[in-house]
């Protein structure tokens, strides 16, 4: 099937209150393609109104309608159905996250379609296994913790894996019992307005599940500041999470975000160097390097610098730039010709403040890949902490390499940046794979390999300046402690 088939000619509606809605003012914006920057969809941008709408149609849905009520079996019930109907239309999500995100076709499939329907199957699942605990006091009380939804909850989403960190957000949110209003990037707005169909028809109540595309600082900022939304979670840079922080103080609202990375990759001389090779390179080029995770700082055991890096060069040079339809392609296309500026420019800084350039690090001749938004993979070693690209996130195939001679000197790099995301330590030496796993400041490591093994059901939390609160079902929930006293007259004075 052309993947093209399935984008729709009308521009994609607004999901608000069980209903498809084209917004008051009519304003739409484009949906490019990033492999060759051409429009190809338009999609409503919400308004103030439409916010308002929203929020109003979450409240009551929540405060009024059945969702409030459903036992939690029902809600499981729901969830099971939508992820059926997902799993139908797995093809028709890849092909559009494909298209709209650049990524490789078998990737949007695999990390996106599969692991979407899992979220569904395991947050259904989830949903009937809330437990909360019965504290022992003394004899005259009883002391049950319960733990209860927040009430409207604002999902505020990123690009970089819209479908499959909006399912998983969304279930966990519908899963706990709250109510969700959905936000997601402007350029990666159309899996959650085709969600939204999925949703619908499912037959989740009018009002559950909103889906409002268009402005983070329009729709987001509202969210934020809404007194009627309980409250909001972010996925989404460091900078806006800074933002959202700020603006939500007046409401006090629970806030819960995750935010940016720059994770170090710890390799040790004892490896086998041609797997640890292969791992440094996939960490860090995955969806051309824009995974909050990637291993974006390799910090490398001096006997082995040298060797490393030129093995790791020519696996660099093996990869195949191209459209992710096409399976020979390697790697992919950057989302947008602004995110690929800002990765220029970060190139630009590294080459200026002296680190050595191994590899990549100039634009591509090749006129098909110069409409496109594609970004060598490029190596520099010898970058020191003090140098712009060791410390901030770049987002795109850029790999910062530094030595180490001890075992302490290798923590105290990784732990040298303010974020605290994921990190990796490749070593023979288990115990020094363990010790080392536990002294990074990450929320997420691994040990001889890259990436989660389990992010639905093991999702990692960000530390420092990665992120505020928990993670999975227990970010989307609030305790209350309730004292009762199972004695007549026992006032204690
Ligand atoms: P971003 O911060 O630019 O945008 C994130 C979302 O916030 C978007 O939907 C955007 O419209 C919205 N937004 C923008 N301004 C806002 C405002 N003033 N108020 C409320 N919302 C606003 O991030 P991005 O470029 O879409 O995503 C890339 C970033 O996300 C990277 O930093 C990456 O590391 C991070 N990320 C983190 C995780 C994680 O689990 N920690 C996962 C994926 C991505």
């Amino acid at each position: 099937m052309n993947p093209y088939d399935y984008v729709k000619k009308e521009p994609y509606q607004l999901y608000i209150d069980g209903v498809f809605v084209v917004p008051e003012d009519k304003v739409t914006f484009d949906i490019q393609n990033p492999v060759k920057n051409q429009i190809f969809a338009k999609a409503y941008k919400a308004g103030k109104p439409e916010v308002t709408r929203a929020v109003k149609a979450a409240r009551k849905a929540f405060d009024e309608g059945p969702w409030g009520k459903m036992p939690p079996r029902e809600r499981s019930k729901l969830l099971l159905k939508a992820g059926q109907i997902l799993e139908q239309r797995k093809e028709e999500f890849s092909c559009i996250e494909t298209l709209e995100c650049g990524k490789s076709y078998a990737g949007a499939r695999y990390f996106e379609a599969e692991m979407s329907v899992d979220a569904f199957e395991y947050y259904a699942g989830k949903a009937r296994c809330l437990e909360g605990k019965a504290v022992p006091i003394d004899n005259n009380t009883v002391n049950l913790v319960q733990w209860y939804p927040h009430g409207v909850v604002g999902e505020i989403l990123p690009w970089n894996g819209p479908l499959m960190m909006g399912c998983q957000k969304i279930c966990a949110i519908l899963a706990a019992g709250n109510t969700a209003i959905v936000k997601p990037s402007s350029w990666a707005s159309l899996s959650m307005l085709l969600l939204a169909e999925v949703f619908d028809e499912a037959g989740f109540p009018s009002g559950v599940v909103n889906v409002l595309t268009g402005s983070g600082s329009v729709i987001g900022d509202m969210l934020v500041k809404s007194p009627d939304v309980d409250m909001v979670a972010m996925t989404g840079g460091t900078s806006t999470g800074k933002h959202i922080i700020e603006a939500s103080k007046d409401t006090v609202k629970d806030v819960a975000l995750e935010l940016g990375g720059k994770s170090p990759n710890i390799i040790f001389d004892d490896v086998d160097i041609d797997d640890a090779v292969k791992w440094a390179r996939w960490a860090f080029t995955q969806n051309s390097g824009q995974v909050c995770v990637s291993g974006t700082r390799l910090i490398v055991q001096r006997s082995i610098y040298e060797q490393f890096i030129e093995k790791l060069q020519s696996e660099c040079e093996k990869l195949i730039p191209g459209d992710g339809f096409d399976p020979k392609t390697t790697l992919t296309s950057l989302i947008h010709r602004d995110h690929a500026q800002s990765v220029w420019e970060y190139i630009e800084k590294g080459k200026a403040e002296g680190a050595r350039l191994v590899c990549g690090g100039e634009p591509y001749t090749d006129q098909k890949l110069t409409a496109g938004n594609f970004v060598p993979p490029t190596l520099f070693a010898d970058v020191t902490p003090d140098m712009t690209i060791f410390k901030e996130e770049i987002f795109g195939p850029v790999l910062c390499i530094t030595p180490f001679d001890s075992e302490a000197e290798a923590i105290a790099l990784a732990n040298s940046t303010e974020y605290g995301l994921a990190g990796g330590v490749f070593t023979k030496n288990m115990k020094r794979g363990l010790r080392v796993a536990q002294k990074i400041h990450s929320g997420q490591i691994y040990v001889n390999s890259y990436f989660s093994k389990a992010m639905i059901e093991s999702p990692g939390t960000g530390w420092k300046q990665s992120g505020l609160g928990v993670a999975g079902i227990q970010k989307y929930m609030i305790s209350k402690t309730i004292f009762i006293d199972t004695q007549e007259g026992s006032l204690p004075m």
